[in-house]
């Protein structure tokens, strides 16, 4: 079962009268011709409804070992007892993608990454901050449930985050079958890897160490912001012609990589930004959404990199 498709024009005001789907047009194999009209929408009624509860419950359900005790994958904002209207997937759940929630007529954020600005959300010593009283006030006038997805995602068996990616770029024929972040594929040059990057996962400039006319076959893909410690460790572990991460802690990784050049490594490094690391992994979310949750709308809202280049 599929929502209905309706024109722009229809879209806010479809979004708005929540969960309507064309559940009885669709199973009876009928094609709606005629835009929904206000009276018609009675005969459409929600198939199911969901808590914010309900629906992070559903998803750890899939999660090999299930629920965790210690997580930062914990309600931001909301109740877990909120009727979900809509669901909105993203990388951060900022100011302009809130506004783009109310807009859409949603109640419900699942994000990758922190609201608060750090990693478990402490907020204790933002209370007196005013853009995060801001923020803050945004979401409970407007009731919005803000989930961090994050741990769990990344729990899964292959890690979503990952097959997201690696499908948006093409390369899951070069991952290895039990580790899924490490691939193999023909000698490439690093100058090309970057430049598929860069049109797959639409991003303006990448960072490097090394030399853009290396051959690369054995790559290291390690998404979002590991840490510098993971990623050298899992340089030497791996021994990669190219490690491609997320985003670095300058004053390690890079220099790591400047050193094992230096030492004579046939090794470098591509940084594609924490954001276009990852983005996919929200789509992930979105597809996973669509399949187990078809009656409520869900809608992907990029969250696009806060850093520009000049
Ligand atoms: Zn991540």
């Amino acid at each position: 079962m599929k929502p209905v498709k309706l024109s722009a024009g229809e879209q806010s005001g479809y979004t708005r009268r929540k969960f309507i789907y064309d559940v009885s047009a669709i199973s009876a194999g009928l094609v709606l011709a005629t835009p929904l009209a206000s009276s018609a929408t009675q005969l459409f009624k929600p198939q199911e409804q969901y808590t914010v509860q309900q629906v992070m419950d559903l998803f750890i359900k899939d999660v090999p070992g299930g629920a965790l005790k210690d997580t930062v994958d914990t309600l931001k904002a909301g109740s877990p007892d909120t009727i979900v209207k809509g669901i909105v997937t993203t990388m951060f759940a900022t100011i302009a993608v809130i506004r783009n929630v109310i807009d859409l007529g949603a109640n419900f954020i699942i994000a990758h990454e922190p609201t608060f600005y750090n990693h478990t959300d402490e907020t204790d010593w933002l209370k007196n901050d005013k853009v995060y009283q801001f923020k803050r006030e945004l979401l409970d006038k407007h009731g919005i449930a803000v989930w961090r997805n994050h741990d769990y995602i990344h729990r899964l068996v292959p890690d979503g985050v990952t097959i997201g990616v690696m499908d948006k770029l093409g390369w899951r024929k070069y991952a290895d079958k039990d580790t899924i972040n490490i691939l193999t594929m023909p000698p490439t040059p690093l100058k090309e890897l970057i430049r598929h990057a860069k049109s797959k996962l639409i991003i303006d400039k990448v960072r490097y160490v090394g030399d853009p006319d290396q051959k690369c076959s054995r790559i290291l893909f390690i998404p979002g912001a590991a840490g510098g410690q993971r990623q050298i460790q899992a340089i030497e572990h791996v021994k990669p012609d190219v490690l491609i991460c997320g985003e670095i802690q300058e004053w390690e990784t890079a220099e790591y990589v400047r050193d094992a050049l230096a030492k004579g490594d046939n090794i470098s490094l591509a940084v594609l930004g924490h954001i276009a690391s990852e983005e996919a992994g929200s789509e992930f979310m979105l597809n996973w959404l669509k399949e187990k949750l078809p009656g409520i709308k869900t809608t992907h809202v990029p969250t696009a990199n806060s850093l520009s280049f000049l």
